[in-house]
């Protein structure tokens, strides 16, 4: 059975002797693994017309475990990005975040919408990091982990004056008063087995009380990142930020020690999530380090 659909090509790879396999992200299916017959042929018109990021209106027969590319009339290939190694090296990074949160499969039409207009503020804009970091928090927020910037995911209090912390495993900023025994006072035990007395509650009768133990401390830091209120507006700001093809791109900038963080956020918490680091972030990790 034959199927239309609007769709982008994310990646693609040999399969056999002469064709290549597609993942394409459709508007109707979601994520769909199709066959293009003969594509590893120099001359094949399906093999230009099926290249990563081609987006346009695709014609799939139905199979029974892979789909198979009939025909392809491209609205866009995005050249703009294909032809700019730094976007490209984005463009590589975000759709493997894509396709890590995306199901096989499963129609996904805000999912297809908000990576449509990914791709076009990325090809558009000159600075791929704010664009970069948007995508990665709508992404994120689509695939149903979207993180608490303005109010304290601990207590629900609007979250200003610092020290504020940013918390891998609850998703979102923590407030001061929320901090965990001995995570306020990093890199300094002495001061913080010093003030542990003040801050516990009496044990009730016959219970051993003790000192939150270095490991635990470890533990703390470890998932606990320190951010300014500046980084927190920043993040809100983009996590904020709607654009579909018809709405602008994010008009947001960050520089110093705000960019900084943002970049620390981001790259712990979407390992954090996905248990796993993207093979793409390193790359995408030296040119920002570079730049800074
Ligand atoms: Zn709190």
């Amino acid at each position: 059975m034959l199927y239309q659909s609007e769709g982008i090509v994310l990646d693609q790879g040999d399969f056999g002797e002469n064709d290549k396999i597609a993942r394409i992200f459709t508007r109707r299916e979601g994520l769909v693994r199709a066959v293009v017959k003969g594509a590893q042929r120099p001359r094949s018109k399906l093999r230009g017309l099926t290249q990563p990021l081609t987006y346009g209106l695709f014609q799939l027969y139905r199979g029974r475990s892979l789909d198979r590319v009939t025909q392809v009339s491209v609205r866009n290939g995005f050249p703009g990005i294909i032809d700019d190694y730094e976007k490209m090296i984005y463009a590589r990074y975000l759709v493997e975040l894509l396709a890590s949160v995306l199901p096989e499969k499963e129609r996904a039409s805000a999912m297809f919408d908000l990576f449509l207009a990914v791709l076009g503020c990325l090809e558009q804009k000159e600075d791929p990091w704010v664009i970069a970091r948007w995508a990665e928090l709508g992404i994120l927020k689509l695939a149903g982990f979207a993180p608490s910037f303005s109010r304290c995911v601990s207590c629900g209090s609007k979250v200003q004056e610092p020290p504020v912390h940013f918390s891998l495993k609850d998703g979102g900023a923590l407030c001061a008063a929320c901090m965990p025994l001995g995570a306020a006072f990093p890199g300094s035990q002495g001061a913080s087995s010093a003030a542990s007395p003040a801050i516990f509650s009496p044990a009730p009768a016959g219970a051993a009380m003790s000192a939150p133990s270095p490991e635990s401390q470890v533990r703390a830091y470890g998932e606990l990142i320190q951010v300014s209120p500046g980084t927190l507006r920043t993040l809100e700001m983009l996590s904020t930020h709607v654009a579909s093809p018809r709405v602008a791109c994010p008009n947001i900038t960050a520089r110093g020690q705000v960019r900084t963080e943002i970049n620390e956020v981001s790259r712990k918490y979407i390992s954090f999530l996905l248990d796993k680091r993207l093979k793409s972030a390193p790359l995408v990790e030296s040119i920002e380090d570079e730049k800074k």
